[in-house]
């Protein structure tokens, strides 16, 4: 399928799921997710109109990223981020949605020159095979985060287990969404919060209903192989 094809259908959906929750489209930003894919089919993305890439491993955000990097597209990490790999991103990225870590905040904060939009990572489900921060350690956490400088975070990114039980799965979404508005409201200025990182192909209808701003999408745009 074309990507533009693709695209066309989610941003149906993508409406539906607004409608469904009162929220406007324009509040939901796409992260075309080209970890499966081609330098081709990512040229294809951008071309479809995604201004939003994401890259869940080193190799291959740097791969697209030399290639695009003068195409206006904004980079996003979302994989798990080494401490000693944050040197080779830093100045490439403009989000890092993977933020779950001291040690990571220490080194994004030691080697950025300016700060950096960070979502932090929060393991809602609590399936012991998924990275981020348990929920009630995120205030903590966000606090200590003040003392750096160039780490700004912008809001709270899961990622929410393989199942098919949609209600569950809007468990966990609303759970995130909670969090959020907890530390927004509390108004940090190193720590805005206002976005939430939700949603993938199989889930991101829900996402939205329960407040998703940023969804990132790969199967589903731009196929997986
Ligand atoms: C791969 C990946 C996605 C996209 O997954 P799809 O189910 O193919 O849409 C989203 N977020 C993260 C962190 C990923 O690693």
């Amino acid at each position: 399928m074309e990507v533009a094809t693709n695209l066309a259908t989610i941003k149906d959906k993508i409406k539906h799921a607004c409608e469904r929750s009162s929220r406007n489209p324009e509040d939901i930003n796409i992260i075309g997710v080209t970890k499966y894919v081609t330098i081709e089919r990512t040229k294809e993305t951008i071309d479809a109109g995604i201004t939003n890439l994401g890259e869940n491993r080193l190799e291959g955000f740097l791969e697209k990223h030399n290639h695009f990097k003068q195409e206006s597209v904004k980079w996003h990490f979302i994989g798990t981020l080494q401490s000693r790999k944050v040197k080779d991103v830093i100045d490439k990225v403009d989000a890092i949605h993977s933020l779950d870590r001291s040690s990571l905040a220490k080194e994004i904060n030691k080697r950025a020159s300016n700060p950096v939009a960070c979502f932090v990572q929060v393991n809602v489900s609590g399936e012991k095979t998924k990275h981020g921060l348990e929920p009630e350690k995120v205030l903590p956490f966000i606090e200590e985060l003040k003392k750096y400088e160039n780490v700004y975070v912008v809001g709270l990114m899961t990622m929410a287990p393989h199942i098919d039980d949609k209600e569950k799965l809007r468990t966990f979404f609303r759970k995130l969404r909670e969090i959020r508005d907890e530390i927004a409201s509390k108004q940090y200025s190193h720590a805005p919060c206002n976005y939430l990182s939700m949603g993938m192909s199989n889930d991101y209808e829900i996402a939205i209903e329960e407040g998703a701003t940023h969804i990132r999408i790969g199967s589903k745009l731009v196929g997986s192989n």
